[in-house]
């Protein structure tokens, strides 16, 4: 993709007829045994690679996969990609329906479970933040110096790869401040809902894990699982 110019983007967009996002545009160019390349002034580059590049404006970072199982189509909304922590393509099936897509540049919003306008996405028994699925699953990197998925867009159920950023804690505290939340977060009254109860029981993730999921305390979280609290679920 270091290559990826205006003209290379222009030739590779005359190799197909774009439709609407559910029909597959289908591939006009090369194929390598059954991956759609593109040809380019000498160079070669994978037709999906490029059509994700182009859609989500994110290098896609390990495999791709389609979910039409279509192997001509370079729709970008059939393409996904898989990483160790995503195990089975059908979380990903279902986390796509979580999110209604914008056109263009605009927010995906999570249509999913909610809480204080983030997205939480359930798969196998971790729970994770919508938006951080969504980086992920775009790619996205993240490391012990940059361990948070923020947004640009400071809307914080929106799950559009192009306006998430990885950051440090610093960075962090000012998005969450820039979304205007702090307030209230950690507030007893701000409950949890029982699905959530039911979800933090079952959960093999850690305490601290939970707590900064949920953004409630350790201790709080540690009640909830030892039946100390929220008892009524
Ligand atoms: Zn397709
Ligand atoms: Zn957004």
């Amino acid at each position: 993709m270091d290559f990826c110019n205006s003209e290379l983007i222009q030739y590779f967009q005359s190799k197909f007829t774009k439709g609407n996002e559910k029909d597959c545009w289908v591939w006009q160019g090369a194929f390598n045994q059954l991956t759609p390349i593109v040809n380019w002034k000498k160079k070669k580059c994978s037709a999906l690679g490029l059509a994700f590049f182009v859609a989500n404006h994110v290098k896609p970072g390990k495999s791709i996969r389609r979910s039409c199982n279509n192997f001509t189509c370079v729709n970008p909304a059939h393409l996904y990609l898989v990483t160790d922590e995503m195990l089975s393509p059908r979380y990903i099936d279902r986390f796509w329906k979580g999110i209604v897509r914008g056109v263009g540049a605009t927010c995906w919003e999570w249509v999913g479970r909610k809480h204080w306008g983030y997205g939480f996405f359930k798969y196998g028994r971790k729970t994770v933040k919508a938006h951080r699925f969504s980086f992920m699953l775009h790619g996205g990197i993240l490391d012990g110096d940059k361990p948070f998925v923020l947004h640009k867009c400071n809307n914080r159920g929106c799950c559009n790869p192009s306006h998430l950023y990885a950051g440090n804690q610093k960075q962090n505290m000012r998005d969450k401040y820039t979304a205007g939340t702090q307030r209230g977060e950690n507030h007893p009254q701000c409950k949890l809902s029982s699905q959530d109860i039911t979800d933090i029981r079952e959960s093999s993730a850690t305490i601290s894990t939970l707590a900064k999921e949920y953004m409630m305390s350790e201790s709080y979280m540690w009640q909830i699982k030892k039946f100390k609290a929220r008892v009524d679920k």
